[in-house]
């Protein structure tokens, strides 16, 4: 069977001294890998009944936008500042250093909707805590949160107690 972790490469000290950085462009730039992992993902969310697929910029649109074309659903984008057109709500966030924010249109998701939020790694929690937020600001269910990566250390998965959480691959 295909191992995901084959198509991730650690780089330490990046982009700052200490930082292990978990790269998944191999696997993004593998077809076989990345239907696998589109493959997990999208039983999870079908298991879940998912309606809607939610991925925040930018990677989290790579992990959503194949999920969403497999179960016959929509995407939709959490942004960062200024990038929607339309009327949004917006949720700020901290970081490491300082803070960020993402934003969603309005009428992106319609009340009672059943949301599988995606992104490429979990880390601290923040953003995907953030998304979470906009969803159900706007009456949409999370049924699940999938991840390509999860980083143990950093406990994001106690920010997110209470949610169902798929990662593919944890370090
Ligand atoms: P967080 O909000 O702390 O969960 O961080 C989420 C985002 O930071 C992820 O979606 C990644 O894109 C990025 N990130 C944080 N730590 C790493 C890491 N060690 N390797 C690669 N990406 C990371």
């Amino acid at each position: 069977m295909l191992d995901l972790n084959d198509y991730i490469t650690s780089i330490p000290d990046f982009p700052e001294k200490g930082v292990i950085f978990r790269d998944i462009t191999p696997l993004w730039g593998d077809p076989k890998a990345y239907a696998e992992a589109t493959r997990r993902i999208t039983h999870f969310a079908k298991m879940r009944d998912v309606n809607v697929v939610v991925g925040p910029e930018s990677r989290g649109f790579l992990v959503g936008a194949p999920v969403a074309n497999e179960l016959g659903t929509g995407i939709v984008l959490a942004r960062k500042p200024g990038k929607l057109p339309r009327e949004t709500v917006s949720e700020k966030y901290t970081l490491e250093y300082g803070e960020a924010a993402l934003e969603m249109h309005k009428d992106a998701i319609k009340p009672g909707e059943k949301v599988l939020i995606t992104d490429d790694l979990l880390a601290t929690g923040g953003t995907i805590a953030a998304a979470i937020k906009l969803v159900e600001s706007l009456g949409g269910i999370v049924a699940g949160l999938a991840f390509m990566i999860e980083l143990k250390d950093l406990n994001g998965r106690e920010k997110l107690e209470g949610y169902d959480i798929l990662s593919l691959m944890s370090y």
